[in-house]
């Protein structure tokens, strides 16, 4: 036993106390758990789903989460002791435990991963941590009773800013000196980051409100009138805040308060008079933190009236709810889902349950958010991967706490401690980034979310204007709900699709580069009329690749199997894999000639010609290369949605979820790269992208044109989109995936095998698929193959694809088959160094 430990040492047991012992989840891919011995004294602290600490391995000590408290000690090695507890209260609840356990299970990966994923790293302490001063927390003017280590500590961080968990024990001369971090965090003095990226300084603002019992009943708020009338100054402040925030009208007003800075940068107010309001207590003082997010969202709102169309749809999905746990709301684009949601989401409320309203990443914006802030209020907790480790870290404690009611976030939002859920909303259901692909656990946050409601015994409603075939599937078998609205709120029409064939359109030559003269008339037609364009190009950088017109060489990523993408405005070649740059040569370093030209078109390539051809046009690009700043995202659309911005090119950042009044011209540029994608999801994606994109443009009164440009237009998947025929396509591609045995008919799992050597990754490969088929069937595994993009940052990569059969016994044996057969072939001398990587349910 190290020296470490024998500080927390307890005293000699005696005869009649239980020894227990704590299973821990680390934060660290672990296949197992590891049991811990809890002293004598911490008997009654240690509690399943609290953080405790402990030493792993030589040197590390870190948090973990309680998962099981039991009296066995482990067979096979002497438990170390638990060297302390940090929270009083679960912070891991119940439900989730199992939730977690269940991710872990599904989707093959390590408990440890799951915990690691869940957890925002300011909930994660080890020795690397570090500490700050807690952004609102002033050591002046704060009251809260400190230690004489706690003091020490507040008076090093003024001093550092920062220190590290080591530092810390370095100063107070202790070992044991977690217990002052965590009676520091408790009291809000300091918060904890794991990343100097992580670091905390968000705005704060200062202000002011009266004191609750003034508010709680008239006869206080009286009582102080008849007060302070001798005091005309004070009064005058109590008058001038009750102005700015009319509590008799709503006693809600006043959790809100009012900027300090509003009364004392009057000059009409005595400054003296505020002072002595706040010192009796008659207001009190407090700081907001200012989010990303608007939090001064203006007046409160009533939801709005649902129109009649909205109001049978909500009916149907109560009705449904009865008998049906799970119900499909496939409404078509502009129906008005949202406003259906937030009528859902009071009606739960109400109910006295917790709800959970999941995005995609990019749908999540600030006109989402400020219209559910207006109906909800300081209930509604929002979470983002944006976000600050921290801000995530209050939201998770909002939920514990009962503060926050309803969650509107992305995909992690699956791992927030509800406890309580009776609502889980899965928006756009059908996008493929609620599965994350790297690094594990590799979920998908909407199957997640649909076992967490069953887990809590809540109710999910799934809504799309294209729903999933999966999803779509489970409504005709009878096994969900389905209720559909198929027509846009208001006067609203579907927009016109029309197709322009670019084939054709080149050969009469009238293609301005990548513009045919139909969507360029178009284009300045809208411009006219004050109207706003939103055009669509799936490529980023100016174009995919670079060629030499003599020699024909084409620059390659040095790590990876792929071309490199020309940026133009910083003049690079970027790989889109691994993040590989260099500078665009001048002349050709294989010939000399100076004839580099460059091959297809990406959004910047756009961007750049419009401005061009129409230089009078305000345009802007919305891609992942214009969005990496912080707020760069949330400034474009509000750009966009104050006119500001008259043309908005992007690439898929522009098809999702956004609600634009004045768009009435959308333009896909080429088509074809979507539809040719090699996947059995490719024609199902390439129809719910059409759709998306085109659903942005005529949402309100103006009418929406669609112009979409093609090489080949008689492709069978225009008049569906042209159609809006959404049945039609769930028809054909129900057929082909029954046909050709995909799912929902089976169950894929995605192997991949990785090696820096290519012979071994193809070896290796080959044994592992010859070992899948001796135990389950030629028919059930399939390959190994080498992918198209065949090296990713300097490994050789084979794949493996599974197919399993439905039926869920089998399904975990199975899986239990896969992951031992690639623990045994990892074991092997030959293939040292192997990389493998299951998928489950692949995107
Ligand atoms: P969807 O999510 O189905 O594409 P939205 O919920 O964004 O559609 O609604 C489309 C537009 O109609 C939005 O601008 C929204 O504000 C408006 N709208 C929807 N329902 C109502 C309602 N009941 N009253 C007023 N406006 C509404
Ligand atoms: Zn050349
Ligand atoms: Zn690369």
């Amino acid at each position: 036993m190290s020296e470490l430990l024998n500080f927390n040492f307890p005293p000699e047991p005696a005869v009649d106390r239980v020894t227990l012992f704590a299973d821990v989840i680390l934060p660290l891919p672990l296949p197992k758990l590891y049991t811990y011995r809890i002293p004598f004294e911490m008997n009654d602290e240690v509690l399943v789903g609290v953080r405790v600490i402990v030493q792993f391995g030589a040197k590390k000590v870190l948090s973990c989460i309680v998962a099981d408290i039991h009296e066995n000690a482990p067979a096979d090695y002497q438990a170390k002791y638990v060297l302390d507890v940090l929270d009083d209260k679960p912070i891991v609840t119940a439900p989730q435990l199992k939730l977690f356990k269940w991710i872990a299970d599904y989707y093959m990966c390590t408990l440890g991963e799951v915990i690691n994923a869940a957890l925002p790293s300011a909930l994660k302490l080890s020795s690397e941590s570090r500490l700050q001063l807690h952004p609102s927390y002033e050591p002046e003017e704060d009251d809260i009773p400190l230690a004489t280590q706690e003091v020490k500590i507040i008076y090093a961080l003024q001093q550092n800013q920062a220190l590290t968990f080591t530092e810390v024990g370095n100063l107070l001369q202790l070992k044991n000196y977690h217990k002052y971090i965590k009676s520091l965090i408790q009291k809000e003095a300091i918060i904890i980051f794991e990343q100097v990226s992580d670091k905390y300084s968000p705005k704060v603002v200062k202000k002011v409100r009266l004191s609750e019992h003034f508010v709680q009943e008239e006869a206080m708020l009286e009582e102080l009138f008849a007060q302070l009338t001798p005091k005309p100054k004070q009064l005058d402040i109590l008058l001038n805040y009750l102005q700015k925030v009319p509590v008799h009208q709503d006693k809600n007003l006043n959790i809100r308060g009012l900027e300090k800075n509003v009364l004392t940068g009057n000059p009409h107010l005595s400054q003296s008079a505020i002072t002595s309001l706040i010192r009796k207590g008659v207001l009190e003082q407090f700081d907001q933190i200012v989010s990303r997010f608007p939090t001064d969202f203006g007046a409160m709102q009533m939801p709005m009236a649902l129109s009649e169309h909205q109001a049978e749809a909500r009916e149907e999905i109560l009705g449904l709810f009865k008998q049906k746990d799970t119900v499909l709301l496939h409404g078509v684009t502009g129906s008005g889902k949202t406003e259906v949601y937030i009528d859902l989401i009071k009606h739960a409320l109400e109910g006295g349950g917790q709800v959970l309203y999941l995005l995609p990443e990019i749908a999540l914006t600030a006109q989402i958010v400020t219209r559910l802030m207006k109906v909800f209020g300081d209930q509604l907790g929002v979470y983002h991967s944006k976000f600050s480790d921290n801000e995530r870290a209050e939201v998770w404690q909002g939920i514990l706490s009962g503060k926050f009611q309803v969650v509107v976030g992305v995909r992690s939002s699956i791992f927030l401690p509800f406890h309580n859920l009776s609502l889980v909303i899965i928006d756009e259901e059908h996008e493929p980034s609620y599965k994350q692909y790297d690094p594990a656990p590799r979920y998908n946050a909407r199957e997640t979310a649909l076992m967490m409601a069953h887990l809590q015994g809540a109710k999910t409603l799934l809504g799309s204007a294209t729903p999933s075939v999966e999803t779509y599937h489970n409504c005709k078998t009878g096994r969900w709900g389905l209720v559909s609205m198929t027509k846009r709120f208001g006067a609203a029409q579907m927009p016109d699709i029309e197709l322009v064939n670019t084939r054709d359109e080149q050969k009469r030559k009238k293609m301005h580069s990548h513009f045919s003269a139909k969507l360029i008339n178009e284009i300045e037609a809208r411009l006219h009329r004050q109207e706003q364009v939103i055009l669509f190009q799936n490529r980023r950088g100016y174009a995919p690749f670079i060629a030499c017109d003599e020699c024909s060489w084409i620059p390659k990523c040095k790590h990876c199997a792929v071309s490199l993408s020309y940026h133009k405005y910083n003049q690079e070649l970027r790989c889109h894999y691994c993040g590989y740059h260099e500078r665009m040569p001048s002349d050709c370093p294989a010939c000399g000639a100076t004839t580099l030209k460059s091959m297809g078109f990406g959004t910047e390539k756009v961007e750049d010609e419009l401005k061009l051809m129409l230089p009078n046009a305000e345009v802007q690009r919305m891609d992942l290369d214009t969005t990496k700043k912080k707020n760069s995202y949330q400034q474009i659309i509000a750009d966009f949605e104050s006119g500001r911005t008259n043309i908005l090119v992007g690439t898929q950042m522009v098809t999702k979820g956004l609600d634009f009044e004045n768009v009435s011209l959308v333009g896909i540029l080429n088509a074809d790269t979507i539809i040719n994608f090699p996947d059995f999801r490719a024609h199902e994606r390439a129809y719910q992208l059409f759709v998306q994109v085109s659903g942005r443009a005529g949402r309100k009164g103006k009418h929406g044109t669609v112009i979409i440009q093609t090489r080949d237009p008689l492709q069978s998947i225009f008049r569906k989109v042209r159609n809006n025929d959404y049945l039609a396509l769930y028809e054909h591609e129900i057929e082909e995936r029954m046909r050709f045995n995909f799912p929902p008919f089976v169950r894929m799992i995605k192997i991949t095998v990785k090696h820096e050597d290519e012979r071994t990754a193809e070896n290796s490969a080959i044994v592992l698929a010859k070992e899948l088929t001796d135990q389950l069937s030629k028919e059930q595994v399939l390959g190994p193959e080498v992918p198209y993009i065949f090296k990713i940052r300097n490994l050789f990569l084979q794949e493996i694809h599974i197919k399993l059969p439905r039926q869920s016994g089998q399904l975990s044996s199975s899986k239990r088959m896969i992951a031992d057969t690639i623990h045994q072939l990892k074991l092997l001398p030959d293939f040292k160094g192997l990389r493998v990587v299951v998928d489950v349910d692949p995107a």
